[in-house]
């Protein structure tokens, strides 16, 4: 499996941001692997290797239709030559995702949304006599996955006056945290909830990092919740394909794309700070709002195409 790492980093150029008198740089770690995009490899790593070590071979997880964890293990697994299992959300769906997850030798197994939510229950249930499987919990969300994340910032050459990721469950947050207290970086972490209520979030990563104040939520940016997005936020991608040639998608990089150029319209950076937002991936999500994206920019067909 060829892996781009370290992930590599470039300026991001904008008059607006020369204006404001900010430098803004974007670690690319969409570019680490096709299908293992972005911080789900990071997060896998040491899942896998922890399987390994407890001579674990058959991984078992969980996602909704549209998972960019699901399609990330399925790969990792089908490289590493490991059975696996996909725990999917909802009865009954297809999609270009799952598909090119059950072409990786995923085994897929669907579940109603009630029983969804008692995950342990299901993996007991299904999985409780096979000695070989290994439980990894949806978006790959463990300590092994916060160390993983731990290496974004460990790769780094230069450093920043601030760091700025998406969040859903907050590993990733929190593995970028437990690196600069490690590192005793003085660099200061801005977190985009790209869901509505993300005050757990708070919670999630404090407890990989110890409470303290290096971080912040800006929790304007979810656009109405979890996966949820409008034609602000569509234009916006399509603008920043235009501008940068880089792919956001709706549900995680647009939004904390979007608020990293809201936060510094409204001045919340001083002049001369270099910032470093996390591209951690997730461009096969755009398969999901093919049409709407096609029908606003055609040229964003191609694209698509190329994408899985
Ligand atoms: C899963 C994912 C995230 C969220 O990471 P968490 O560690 O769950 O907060 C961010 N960006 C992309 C592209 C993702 O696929």
């Amino acid at each position: 499996m060829k892996l781009n790492l370290p992930s590599p980093v470039q300026e991001i150029h904008n008059p607006h941001y020369l204006e404001k008198g900010v430098r803004v740089f974007v670690k690319r770690d969409d570019l680490i692997h096709p299908l293992i995009s972005g911080n789900k490899w990071r997060k896998l790593k040491f899942i896998l290797s922890k399987a390994q070590s407890e001579v674990k071979n058959h991984l078992v997880t969980f996602g909704g239709a549209y998972s960019n964890h699901l399609l990330a293990c399925a790969a990792a697994a089908n490289y590493n030559g490991l059975p696996c299992t996909g725990i999917v959300r909802g009865e009954d769906v297809k999609n270009e995702i799952l598909d090119k997850c059950t072409a990786l030798g995923m085994k897929l197994i669907f579940v109603d949304r009630e029983s969804y939510r008692y995950k342990h229950q299901i993996f007991e249930d299904l999985f409780g006599k096979d000695d070989q499987a290994y439980f990894i919990d949806e978006g790959g969300a463990s300590e092994q996955a916060v160390e993983g994340c731990e290496e974004i910032v460990n790769e780094l050459v230069s450093t920043f006056d601030h760091i700025l990721c998406a969040a859903g469950t907050g590993s990733t947050a929190a593995g970028i945290l437990a690196a600069i207290k490690k590192q005793k970086l003085s660099t200061r972490l801005q977190v985009i909830p790209v869901l509505k209520d993300g005050d757990f979030l708070k919670q999630a990563i404090e407890k990989y990092t110890a409470p303290d104040a290096a971080f912040e939520l800006h929790q304007n940016y979810h656009f109405g919740g979890y996966a949820k997005y409008n034609d602000q936020l569509l234009d916006f991608i399509i603008d920043y394909y235009k501008q940068h040639h880089i792919l956001l998608d709706q549900v995680y990089t647009a939004k904390l794309v979007f608020g990293l150029d809201d936060l510094i319209r409204s001045d919340f950076f001083k002049p001369g700070e270099q910032l470093l937002w996390i591209h951690s991936g997730g461009k096969t999500g755009l398969l999901g709002i093919r049409k709407k994206l096609t029908t606003k920019a055609p040229e964003f067909r191609q694209i698509l195409e190329e994408i899985l």
